[in-house]
Formats: structure tokens, C-alpha cells, sequence
């Protein structure tokens, strides 16, 4: 099965790509965490990509498209797999459909923007092992602090109020004619994001099968 999760960001896209990775056995592939992964070890693509994230820009589609291309050339995605955060453009799902890809879903995750702006606000994350929380939702057992491994929780540049409104504006622009696009193949999917993280899984999974 070839998936595309599409969905504003902090939609919860990230979640879902997980629980569908284990449920059907095939890769999450996340350009966003490909992207911080090259960032953080410094790597050219990951400088030229700093500027563009931490604005709430998106960064350069060939620059993005090159590392699909890479990612799901490797032997794990020949079953399928899980795009999250990918395509985010037009020319993007173009390259997609160049690459010969024939996708099978796309599911739509709908939260609205206030939601959205709450969400990412409290959103923070291990500085050290990367596992996320939530001030709210899903806080750690103390303030500040990783369950796992007790490092310090830091909130991401670009979950800063300001950028998150510019990364909606972004998606509404870029993102969201997207859905034209899919729908117009008959493949897309709209699933209403849930307060509770299961109960928009299990809208996900039913999504998948009609
Ligand atoms: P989100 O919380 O928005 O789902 P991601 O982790 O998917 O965030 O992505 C973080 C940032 O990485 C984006 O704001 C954007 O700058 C960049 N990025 C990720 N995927 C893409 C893409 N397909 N095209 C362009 N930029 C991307
Ligand atoms: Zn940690």
C-alpha cells in the first residue's frame, strides 16, 4: 500500500504515519524528520534548509523531491509506505507521479486552525532522544524533563506562535490545493482529526479500506 498523509501542519500527521507503520509493516517516511535529521548532523542539505524551517518557509521543492527520490529508491519502501509531510505542493505530487509512483490513498487529516494553534503551541520535544509532548495533552511526569531519558525538553523554532501562523498560511496556500488534486484521481480521503489521538486512528484505518 502507497499512502499519502496530507493535513495542515500539526494535524497529527506524524502519529498516525506511526501507528499505520506498525500496523501494515511499511516504512513512515517523513521528510520533516529527514530534513532535522541532516540538520542536525550539519550536512549541506541541512544548512541550506535552516533558514527555510525556522521562517515556517517550505523548503525548496527539488531540494525535497531529491530526497524522496533517494529515500523510496531503498529496498524497505518496495512494498509501500507511508509519505508524511510529502507532497506538499503541486510540483511536488507532479514529481511523484513522474517518479512512476501509483498511490492508493490519500487521507486527509482536518483540524481547524485554532485547534492547530493550540496544539503547536504546547507542542515540545526531547532535546536528546526527540520523543514529543505536550503541555497538556501529553505532559512529561516532570516539568521540562524527558520521560525517557531525562534530557531537557525544548519547543521547536519553528512551533514559536509566530511561525506557526505563517506555516498555516503556508499550508492553506501551497498545501491545500492538494486536495483537489487527489480527489480529482478518486483516491482521496477526508478523515476529521479527533480529540483523542485513537479515535482518529481508527477513522484512518476505516479510510484506508473504502
Ligand atoms: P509539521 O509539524 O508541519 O508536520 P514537518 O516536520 O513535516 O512539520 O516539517 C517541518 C518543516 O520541514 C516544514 O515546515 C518545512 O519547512 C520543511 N518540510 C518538510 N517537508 C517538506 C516538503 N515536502 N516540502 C517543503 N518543505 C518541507
Ligand atoms: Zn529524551
Amino acid at each position: 500500500m502507497k499512502l499519502i498523509l496530507l493535513g495542515a501542519p500539526g494535524a497529527g500527521k506524524g502519529t498516525q504515519a506511526e501507528v499505520i507503520c506498525n500496523k501494515l509493516n511499511i516504512p513512515a517516511v517523513s521528510t520533516g524528520n529527514i530534513i532535522r535529521e541532516a540538520l542536525s548532523k550539519g550536512t549541506e542539505m541541512g544548512l541550506k534548509a535552516k533558514s527555510y524551517i525556522d521562517a515556517g518557509q517550505l523548503v525548496p521543492d527539488d531540494v525535497v523531491i531529491g530526497i524522496i527520490k533517494d529515500r523510496l529508491g531503498k529496498d524497505d519502501c518496495s512494498n509501500g509506505f507511508i509519505l508524511d509531510g510529502f507532497p506538499r505542493t503541486i510540483p511536488q505530487a507532479e514529481a511523484l507521479d513522474a517518479m512512476g509512483i501509483d498511490i492508493d490513498r490519500v487521507i486527509d487529516i482536518e483540524v481547524p486552525d485554532e485547534k492547530i494553534i493550540a496544539r503547536m503551541s504546547g507542542r515540545r520535544v526531547c532535546k536528546s532522544c526527540g520523543a514529543t509532548y505536550h503541555t497538556e495533552y501529553k505532559a512529561p511526569a516532570m516539568d521540562g524533563v524527558c520521560d525517557v531519558c531525562d534530557a531537557e525538553l525544548i519547543q521547536r523554532k519553528d512551533d514559536h506562535p509566530d511561525t506557526v501562523l505563517e506555516r498555516l498560511e503556508v499550508y492553506h496556500k501551497q498545501t491545500e490545493p492538494l486536495k483537489d488534486y487527489y480527489s480529482a484521481k478518486g483516491i482521496l480521503r477526508v478523515v476529521e482529526g479527533q480529540e483523542d489521538v485513537a479515535d482518529t486512528t481508527a477513522l484512518t484505518l476505516k479510510a484506508l479500506e473504502d
